[in-house]
């Protein structure tokens, strides 16, 4: 890899962790950036230079103008973004590009496609992916977007086109609710991503969510990591994912790997990405949004893979070739992900912070770890409440979920709710060991478990 020597991580936390270790690995210097409540970070000491940025504290990873002069100043020659903040920014792609860095991601154009949920789904409708009957443009008129939802047939779902995080949308199932329900869909997603659009699609009932891991490189070469399976899930947000989904028949398994590979080579797509899915009960398969950064929940994939995401990415945005190609990927095992979340379960998962009193992690054979967290850290408030991701593996299914509970067993974190009881509850539950999990599974079981 010619082109990269040092990177500048735009990111903080347990992904800026990640992304310093895989530059170790691979031999490049590290460049961490951090805020005014973020001096105490591992990944600050981690990394092999670091330059604080003063001043609000959210804004520090946001303001790009800013990182790219510390970039810059860096002598760096790349940008990775991690997830979040500025990981699905076009313009910022687009400004790396500008001032000769290389940003580690896709191309901006497709980080603008795939950012609007609406064109991404005629987009990929395009080229052959089934998706969910809904509008293909954004509707501001609310009678007209009344009609359009009685013609499509209740429940459906009003989307924030812009949306993320599982914000900005709204369950409709009588056409007396939809009124409201616009309103609140359409006030959220201009509250939280400046932009009031929205769109309509068919609810499903009771799907799995089903995610493929894609890498391409710059030279027309795709290949797929396998599926998660995300349907673990709390008001629309990933809480536990598992690769390979416990129950997903090989024919639908294997169709969108197709249809993820062909589609991301047709639109000509660079980089790693993820294309979601929902699986109904009885099989049918619907695209649901596409992901232009690396995820959350990637340590599965790696896992059950062997294949190390963010290495790839990096090689990739340098120009090389795809190191490893569909045929020498051999999948092994299951993998669990289990997010560990500042927040309390008993104050209806209200984000707590604080000092970290005592810690002691789990260990041994199988289990993973990414965390920036250690003894004596303490989590500022103003962040994300995710402060490590638990990761077991075991050849077999129902060895995966006893080693989830041992691990889970073992972990010991003192000074602050976490939702860590919550997972060693949904590990002893029938229907997680039975792999009966649709994205209802944790509301329904909520009650039972709290
Ligand atoms: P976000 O970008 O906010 O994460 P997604 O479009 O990826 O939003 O959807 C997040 C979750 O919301 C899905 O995993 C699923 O649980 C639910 N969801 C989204 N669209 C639908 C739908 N049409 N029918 C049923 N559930 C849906």
């Amino acid at each position: 890899m010619e082109k990269i020597s040092k990177v500048l991580i735009a990111n903080r936390g347990e992904i800026a962790l990640r992304i310093i270790r895989a530059c170790k690995e691979l031999e490049i210097t590290s460049v961490a950036i951090f805020s005014e409540v973020d001096v105490e970070g591992l990944w600050v000491r981690k990394a092999d230079e670091c330059y604080p940025i003063m001043g609000d504290v959210i804004k520090a990873y946001l303001d790009y103008e800013v990182i790219i002069s510390i970039a810059k100043k860096a002598n760096c020659d790349a940008i990775h973004p991690g997830y979040g903040f500025l990981s699905e920014n076009a313009d910022f792609a687009k400004a790396c590009e500008e001032n000769g860095l290389i940003f580690i991601g896709p191309k901006p154009d497709h980080i603008a496609l795939f950012g609007d949920k609406m064109a991404s789904k005629v987009a990929m409708k395009k080229v052959g992916v089934p998706v969910l009957e809904g509008t293909d443009e954004p509707i501001e008129d609310k009678k007209e977007a009344k009609k359009i939802a009685a013609e499509i047939g209740f429940p459906v779902i009003i989307k924030a086109a812009f949306g993320g995080g599982g914000r900005g949308m709204r369950i409709v199932r009588a056409q007396k609710e939809f009124d409201s329900m616009f309103d609140s869909a359409t006030n959220e997603a201009l509250k939280f991503f400046g932009n009031g659009q929205v769109f309509i699609e068919k609810y499903v009932e009771n799907p799995r969510h089903i995610e493929v891991q894609i890498i391409a490189d710059k030279y027309g070469n795709v290949i797929h990591l396998g599926e998660r399976d995300c349907s673990i899930q709390r008001r629309h947000q990933k809480v536990i994912e598992i690769s390979p989904s416990p129950r997903l028949s090989q024919d639908v398994r294997k169709e969108l790997y197709r249809i993820s590979t062909k589609a991301m080579f047709k639109l000509g797509y660079e980089s790693v990405g993820t294309v979601e899915f929902l699986v109904d009960e009885a099989d049918n398969i619907y695209f649901i949004e596409m992901n232009t950064r690396v995820q959350v929940e990637h340590p599965v994939t790696e896992i059950t893979s062997g294949i190390d995401i963010i290495q790839r990415m990096i090689e990739i945005a340098a120009g090389d070739k795809m190191k490893y190609m569909q045929e020498e990927i051999n999948f092994r095992g299951y993998a669990i992900e289990f997010r560990i979340n500042a927040e309390n379960p008993q104050k209806n998962f209200m984000p707590s912070s604080g000092t970290i009193e005592k810690y002691l992690t789990p260990n041994g054979p199988g289990v993973r770890l990414d965390s920036a967290a250690y003894t004596g850290y303490k989590v500022p408030a103003n962040y994300d409440s995710m402060i490590g991701k638990l990761i077991v593996w075991a050849l077999d299914w129902d060895g995966t979920v006893r080693k989830a509970r041992r691990a889970l067993d073992e972990f010991v974190l003192e000074g602050f709710p976490t939702n860590i009881e919550l997972h060693r509850e949904i590990v002893r539950d029938e229907d997680f060991k039975e792999g009966n999990l649709t994205t209802s599974y944790l509301d329904k079981k909520m009650d039972l478990f709290t």
